[in-house]
């Protein structure tokens, strides 16, 4: 494991010569709040941003992203036939990530690179980016990050985890992609290891202290699918919820989707658009059936899938890495650090 300091002076002009190699994404403000996005050359990364309002997901998963296309110029010899659309593979790396934001895109992997499916624009796009985290040494009031596997120093889906040490950066290589993004960057100053890592411990316990989280999960595995999904409190869960579906937009784990067909003159495209199962219409099947047609149902699902469905398939934990944005993004105020302690505490009178 390398360690590496960044002295501040160096950090722009780094992050400059490294966009010979890399597209770089990187937190910037603007009319909606700190957003993840990829930066002009004449921009920076807001590296003290506060957390953003939206993850990094959509780096690797385009809110909106074409797939296929066709002609329908029926004088072609191919015509109709749907036709991947070039990608652009190439290297990115996105600056400033919050740590648990990394471990969000480990979760994602899961569901879209097994051994029974591989999304190729995902897997793509994942092969092609490198995550350098910043650890957060003031979590939030919504952050419970400690409570759910991961933290404000935590290291899982990051190449490089970076600390902020006031005039530097220390940096700790965590992958070969790591250290060919300092190389790219041309910061070779290497730190003492063995110092390096007592100055992260402290910081991590520090920030770790902070966090108030008073959230439970040890009993999830334990319940069975039924007993939770037959629970008396859905109603009341789920009784507030105007279904507006910001809840999933803001995750860094929510990964559902939605394909959608348009034409236009001689061309079709196939899209793939980010979708909800907080929307009625998410479920809606051509014959008119919806398996999940009321508030309720939607409302269970998400808490369902996120705290139990996942933690059942692949038993990695629950699907949620704790970053709040739900929390402080919900206008009718469901939090689903309350939501997991009812399901966790749930003995069923059966
Ligand atoms: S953000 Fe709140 S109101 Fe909107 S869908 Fe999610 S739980 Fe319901
Ligand atoms: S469920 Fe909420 S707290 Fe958990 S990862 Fe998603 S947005 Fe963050």
């Amino acid at each position: 494991m390398n360690f590496i300091t960044i002295d501040k002076k160096d950090w722009a002009p780094g992050v400059d010569q490294s966009r010979k190699t890399y597209r770089v994404y990187g937190p910037v403000e603007d009319k909606n709040g700190c957003q993840i996005k990829p930066l002009a050359p004449d921009m920076q990364p807001k590296m003290d941003a506060p957390v953003t309002v939206m993850s990094a997901k959509s780096v690797l998963f385009p809110q909106t992203e074409k797939i296929l296309t066709a002609t329908l110029d029926e004088s072609k010899e191919d015509h109709h036939v749907m036709k991947p659309v070039e990608t652009d593979d190439m290297p990115r790396v996105v600056l400033g990530i919050r740590p648990y934001d990394a471990k969000a895109v480990h979760l994602v992997k899961l569901n879209f690179d097994n051994p029974d499916y591989k999304d190729p624009y995902w897997c793509a796009a994942y092969d092609a980016t490198t995550f350098v985290g910043l650890g957060v040494t003031r979590p939030g009031p919504c952050d419970f990050s400690t409570a759910v596997g991961s933290g404000p120093f935590s290291e899982e889906g990051l190449d490089v985890l970076m600390a902020d040490m006031d005039d530097k950066y220390l940096a700790k290589i965590l992958t070969e992609k790591g250290e060919k993004w300092a190389a790219a960057c041309g910061f070779a100053t290497a730190a003492d290891p063995k110092e390096s890592q007592v100055l992260f411990d402290v910081l991590k316990k520090e920030a770790e202290k902070q966090i108030q989280a008073d959230v439970n999960t040890d009993k999830l595995a334990q319940k069975t699918i039924l007993d939770l999904y037959d629970a008396p409190f859905w109603d009341e869960v789920a009784f507030s919820c105007i279904n507006c579906g910001t809840c999933t937009y803001v995750c860094p784990t929510c990964w559902c989707f939605d394909i959608q067909d348009e034409t236009r003159h001689n061309t079709a495209v196939r899209f793939r658009n980010w979708d909800t199962c907080m929307s009625s219409l998410f479920t809606h099947h051509a014959s008119g059936h919806n398996p999940r047609g009321t508030k309720v149902q939607r409302v269970r699902q998400r808490f369902m899938h996120k705290l139990k469905y996942f933690l059942d398939k692949y038993d990695q934990g629950i699907m949620c890495v704790g970053c709040g944005r739900c929390v402080a993004s919900c206008p009718v105020n469901i939090d689903i650090r309350e939501v997991c302690n009812r399901m966790n505490d749930y003995e069923t009178t059966k």
